[in-house]
């Protein structure tokens, strides 16, 4: 059973209804990361038009911690903790450059733990903590980044296979 399913099958142990309307959401996150614009336009390309509900929904998954919220770009931007690959938002870094937009995550719970583990923090339990790296190449030229290759945020999807 993949992740996304146990974690349905809690939810109905909840009684908590999975509608088709949320599991396109989820469907349409997987991977990605997206605005709700994004989302709008993902889900009318899978024949959803009535869009009245999809806030509510939203605001439904990230209640259940199945999806969050995170500001990269200025823009928010939503994002699966369910995900198989990334395990929790929490436990990856979220990079993009800023001339193309693009958003890589790097898996390194390390960073996060070394972070919780700080002194400071002894007598808190921390329950989130997002980092989200914003820069542009150092040759800065939007064309180049577009071009595979010239981007930072492309060599590091490389490295990390995917
Ligand atoms: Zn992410
Ligand atoms: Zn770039």
């Amino acid at each position: 059973m993949d992740a996304k399913e146990k974690v349905f099958n809690e939810l109905r142990k909840h009684n908590v209804r999975i509608t088709k309307q949320r599991r396109a959401i989820i469907d349409v996150l997987e991977g990605r990361h997206l605005t709700i614009q994004e989302i709008h336009s993902e889900l009318k390309k899978l024949g959803y038009h009535n869009l009245g509900t999809v806030y509510n929904n939203i605001d439904f998954l990230i209640e259940h911690k199945i999806i969050t919220q995170i500001f990269i770009n200025g823009k928010k931007h939503y994002d699966l903790t369910i995900d198989e690959r990334s395990h929790t938002a929490d436990s990856h870094i979220h990079v993009t450059c800023k001339v193309n937009n693009n958003i890589i995550e790097i898996n390194d719970s390390q960073i996060f733990d070394d972070i919780k583990n700080q002194p400071i923090f002894k007598n808190f339990d921390i329950k989130k903590l997002q980092i989200v790296v914003e820069g542009h190449c150092v040759h800065y030229d939007t064309e180049l980044c577009k071009r595979d290759d010239a981007c930072f945020i492309k060599e590091l999807h490389k490295q990390n296979g995917f």
